[in-house]
């Protein structure tokens, strides 16, 4: 089959021939329908990643069909339409048990220590899968690991209370034009952020607010106390975030665009506003349902920027660092 492999620290990819994957114990393998590019993947490039083996192919986020099982899984079978969360847990330890197998020991990433998913085929641990609700589409299911179903944990763990308001910085990236959904359909009002005034429109779709600007926090203020903020963004405008949060507000912190950028945090903004920075990565599978929940009632509309073949991921990278395109890149392969 066709995949996108690194072969190596800092070596780039190459779209090769490999050979397909063959399911064991515990794991299935799936056609891939829809793979997602992602900010991360050219952090992953540019070596930020030490758990990675080589060569391994790119790419987290996936939606497939089942096509083969292993011996013993039992609670999927031929045809099933999955995602799979961006790491497979053991589901035996103490956090797998409790629900919480974002923090498992013994997490294995894909696209890491495991293989991912920009290719025809991809091998799934069955502690990862998800099965697919009818009435979410590919291009809706596909966002949930990484995206919708992260933001949907993260603004669980901000304790998100109906009627407050929230701030999303990089409005019309590819999360955060789908945060903004989520949090509506988590019944916040919402205030987009973007920096440009051509996206501006695409925000203005979902949001009950845009702000253009790198500047936001006063003309936020004016518009409602903010409770919480979505920084899908990092360092360029946490000091912003800081700035506008009323008190007793929370930043999930998504966003790292520079991971070699310090933030130079002024503790009297989170001390004197009782503010809570909450760093947040991934979702779990309790979390992922949620979000497929609210992907096949239509309360989350997938943005898409483009869909490519894998043999055009280049021209796929392209488009996700394009700053006049609003949503995710898909391959399908
Ligand atoms: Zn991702
Ligand atoms: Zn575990």
């Amino acid at each position: 089959m066709k995949a996108v492999v690194v072969t190596g620290h800092k070596q780039g990819y190459k779209v090769q021939d490999v050979s397909d994957p063959k399911p064991e114990k515990g794991e299935l393998v799936v056609k891939v329908d829809r793979a997602a590019l992602c900010y991360r993947d050219t952090l992953q490039l540019k070596g930020f990643y030490p758990r990675m083996k080589y060569p391994v192919i790119l790419g987290h986020e996936v939606v497939g069909t089942v096509e083969q099982v292993g011996e013993d899984v039992t609670q999927f079978k031929e045809g099933d339409k999955v995602i799979s969360l961006l790491y497979a847990p053991d589901g035996e330890c103490e956090y797998c048990r409790a629900g919480e197998e974002a923090y498992c020991h013994h997490r294995l990433g894909y696209s890491e220590e495991l293989d991912g998913f920009f290719a025809e085929k991809a091998k799934l641990k069955v502690t990862s899968v998800i099965k697919v609700p009818s009435g979410a589409s590919d291009e809706g299911a596909v966002l949930v690991p990484c995206v919708t179903g992260m933001v949907y944990r993260g603004l669980t763990r901000a304790k998100l209370k109906k009627g407050e308001t929230i701030l999303v910085t990089g409005a019309s990236g590819g999360v955060g034009i789908h945060a903004i959904q989520v949090a509506k359909a988590m019944g916040a009002k919402v205030i987009g952020v973007t920096t440009s005034q051509e996206k501006a429109d695409a925000v203005g779709k979902f949001a009950d607010h845009v702000i253009v600007g790198k500047e936001f926090s006063s003309e936020a203020k004016k518009i409602s106390d903010i409770n919480v903020i979505v920084d899908t963004v990092g360092t360029p405008t946490l000091e912003e975030d800081l700035k506008s949060l009323w008190m007793g507000g929370r930043i999930v912190q998504i966003g790292n665009v520079d991971p070699s950028a310090p933030f130079n945090l002024k503790l009297g903004y989170v001390i004197l506003k009782d503010i809570e920075i909450i760093g947040h990565a991934s979702a779990t599978k309790k979390d992922a349902e949620g979000a497929l929940k609210l992907t096949a009632e239509g309360k989350i509309n997938p943005v898409i920027a483009g869909t490519l073949p894998l043999e055009e991921v280049d021209k796929g990278y392209e488009l996700l660092k394009d700053k006049s395109k609003v949503g995710k890149v898909l391959l399908k392969p």
